[in-house]
């Protein structure tokens, strides 16, 4: 009998060649298994501590507006406004959570891919000081989850925003192609390094933490994009932009 090690795995045997075959692939099922218990494990700990910190805020506030509200009723107002917005964050957070563990609903329904990409542009407009500049093919209809595009486009184009100097332009492409839909956004912020490419995509991954702390967010934003593009088997690629920035490139496949 093969042997159960510390690591439990099996002893793989020269021979036979059967069994050797059968223990090297329950090893290799195991060493899977127990990647994917460590994701999980990466999962909840990241996400727990993504949550720690708006709520010891808001814990803090409201003992700040208990202990001090009387005496001085100025911080009632400001620790108020402080309380909504982490509020609102964590909100945001556990929806994003929900979304990327599937908790969301799947029935499907012809999307206007343009209207979508016009309504976001059109509220990031009000946020960022960015020269949005959109080639939209028109009426671009897809078979989707009624805000899947949405969060996508919000979550691609709020990057090229918040990862961009004030007044550079942000180009945002849509079009059909030999059947496919090519959805593009290109900047011009600040690049992000080859090595890191595939990283972005890791649920809470932010390239060089302390020069994005500058920049509000949470890492999952490329985890969704790609969980929502796989949904329709499609592919997202990234590459540099010139003279400096990057290009965002989505393909979603034709569909019967
Ligand atoms: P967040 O923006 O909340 O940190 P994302 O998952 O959306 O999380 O992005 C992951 C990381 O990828 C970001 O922290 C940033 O380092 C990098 N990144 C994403 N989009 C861009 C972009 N357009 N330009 C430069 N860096 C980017």
């Amino acid at each position: 009998m093969p042997q159960v090690d510390h690591m439990q795995k099996l002893t793989v045997p020269d021979e036979p060649e059967e069994v050797s075959k059968v223990a090297q692939s329950f090893n290799q099922l195991l060493a899977r298994q127990h990647q994917a218990i460590q994701r999980e494990k990466d999962f909840v700990a990241n996400a727990s501590h993504e949550l720690k910190t708006p709520l010891a805020g808001i814990l803090g506030h409201a003992n700040l507006i208990r202990r001090h509200g009387e005496q001085h009723p100025e911080v009632v107002a400001k620790s108020l406004q402080y309380i909504d917005q982490e509020a609102q964050r964590m909100s945001q957070l556990v929806n994003e959570l929900l979304l990327l563990e599937g908790h969301h609903s799947t029935a499907l329904a012809p999307v206007d891919l343009t209207k979508e990409v016009q309504a976001e542009v059109a509220s990031l407009k009000g946020t960022y000081r960015r020269d949005f500049i959109t080639e939209l093919a028109p009426h671009v209809t897809y078979e989707m989850t009624p805000g899947d595009f949405r969060s996508l486009a919000h979550n691609l184009l709020d990057n090229a925003a918040k990862y961009s100097p004030t007044d550079s332009s942000i180009t945002v492409r849509l079009a059909k192609q030999d059947h496919q839909v090519v959805f593009t956004v290109a900047d011009q912020g600040r690049g992000i390094a080859v090595e890191n490419r595939q990283r972005i995509f890791e649920r809470f991954y932010r390239e060089d933490a302390s020069h994005s702390s500058d920049v509000p967010g949470s890492g999952i934003g490329l985890a969704i994009v790609k969980t929502i593009i796989e949904k329709y088997h499609g592919k997202i690629t990234v590459q540099a932009n010139t003279p400096r920035g990057t290009i965002f490139t989505v393909c979603l496949p034709q569909q019967k």
